[in-house]
């Protein structure tokens, strides 16, 4: 019989890995939980256009990475590449700007979707927990949301990440500075394909990896050096809660990120230990975007950061995070009676809140004792018929070894009086 692998450039999250996962979002998460923002789900694809007109047509997520689909009904959908243009869709469909409550702060966690090149770091399925605040054009609302983010990477205890920041101008002055970047642009010796962003986005050829593309930009003109006077002091601004806020970051002309929404501010959060990528997650303001998928003007700034490379940024730290055990008593039951005594002993430790498993499938004291030690449990619970006879269950520490007889029914007072005292190992 074959079997089945998991799709090229998908990979599957599980035990003991996946807990990492988990407590990675929730590290994002908590910050903007305590900032206000309330939790936001859309659904996994959405109609083509939204993301052509959202995202950009210019963009490699919408000319090269999308997974798009027809229905059988004849429907044009998109698998998420991004989630930005949903939330906003979402807030919009919903009239949440009407409400009278501005901004409007969402954050979502979820899959997204690109047909790239897969890679370390580059996948085709992964995932990201992302952040909105839209309808208020403030420049502590830009600030709030990168000390939340900043804070969050601080909490999992990464010291190696970078904050670059830039910002990209409004309507009143990035079409001259387009313009000015265009001139200078036609005139190097590039390839078709760059030539033709010159036109479409030419604000993307700064951002071109490429040694022989950056080499010829030297003497390029700049946004910082054509920002008008609002947008100047607004940055200004941004970076002065920045700094009071105690968040170190990099000022980077150069910086414009891929997505064709972004106005004024932008930054990116970026790591050496990605391998050939190094952000880690991103964002900034898009005070265009709501008009663009045809919502009222509603000047917003969000981010999204990947969970996959936080991961591997941890990795590349060796940090590991203080994960609560999984499981902190395990039960062990020598005979079929133990068995169902103790598995009402375990359904009540869990009733009151305690993490507690059994070895289950009549395994002999030698295996379910590993199995007991194996699942990282402080407390084992061995039980047999003499035991039952008297009334007790053993209740043995499985760090130091010691073995002591507890009548049945204090059990579950015990336990938790016990694990209240000392807490859990690891949390
Ligand atoms: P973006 O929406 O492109 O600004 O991406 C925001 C963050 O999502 C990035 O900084 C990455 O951490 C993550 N990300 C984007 N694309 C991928 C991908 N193909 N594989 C893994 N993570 C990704």
């Amino acid at each position: 019989m074959s079997t089945f692998s998991a799709p090229k450039g998908t990979y599957d999250l599980l035990p003991p890995d996946s807990a990492t996962y988990l407590a990675v979002r929730e590290a994002m998460a908590a910050p903007l939980r305590r900032a206000g923002y309330g939790y936001a789900e859309t659904p996994g694809f959405e109609n083509v256009e939204l993301f052509s007109r959202g995202v950009g047509e210019s963009t490699d997520i919408v000319t090269k990475e999308m997974y798009t689909l027809t229905t059988k009904g004849g429907d044009h959908l998109a698998l998420r590449p991004e989630g930005t243009a949903s939330v906003l869709r979402a807030a919009l469909q919903a009239h949440l700007h009407r409400a009278g409550n501005l901004p409007v702060k969402l954050w979502y966690s979820g899959s997204f979707y690109r047909y790239e090149r897969p890679q370390a770091g580059r996948y085709r399925h992964f995932s990201q927990v992302g952040a909105e605040a839209i309808g208020a054009e403030d420049p502590a609302l830009d600030a709030e949301l990168i000390i939340l983010a900043a804070d969050s990477y601080r909490a999992l205890g990464l010291t190696g990440v970078r904050l670059l920041l830039n910002s990209l101008g409004d309507r009143e002055c990035r079409p001259a500075y387009r313009a000015a970047l265009q001139e200078f642009l036609r005139a190097l010796d590039l390839d078709e394909d760059t030539r033709a962003r010159i036109e479409i986005n030419p604000l993307r050829v700064l951002d071109d990896k490429r040694e022989s593309v950056q080499r010829q930009l030297t003497g390029a003109p700049m946004m910082r050096d054509h920002l008008c006077q609002a947008c100047k002091e607004y940055h200004e601004r941004v970076r002065e809660l920045l700094t009071a806020a105690d968040i170190a970051f990099e000022d980077d002309p150069k910086l414009v990120r891929g997505l064709d929404y972004y106005t004024r501010t932008t930054f990116e959060f970026v790591h050496g230990g990605l391998g050939s990528q190094s952000a880690l997650g991103g964002g900034g303001r898009y005070d265009g975007l709501s008009e663009m998928i045809g919502g009222p003007a509603l000047p917003s700034v969000g981010w999204g950061l990947g969970v996959d490379r936080t991961v591997l940024a941890l990795r590349s730290e060796g940090i590991e995070l203080d994960l609560p055990a999984a499981t902190e008593v395990f039960a062990v039951p020598l005979g079929e009676e133990a068995a169902r005594t103790l598995f009402s002993v375990v359904t009540g430790l869990r009733r009151s809140g305690i993490a507690a498993d059994l070895a289950y499938g009549g395994k002999g004291l030698k295996a379910a004792m590993k199995a007991a030690n194996r699942s990282g449990a402080r407390y084992a619970l061995v039980a047999g018929e003499r035991d039952l006879a008297e009334g007790v269950i053993q209740l043995k520490d499985l760090g130091s070894g010691e073995q002591r007889p507890v009548p049945v029914e204090a059990l579950v007072t015990e336990v938790t009086g016990l694990l209240a005292r000392t807490g859990t190992p690891n949390g």
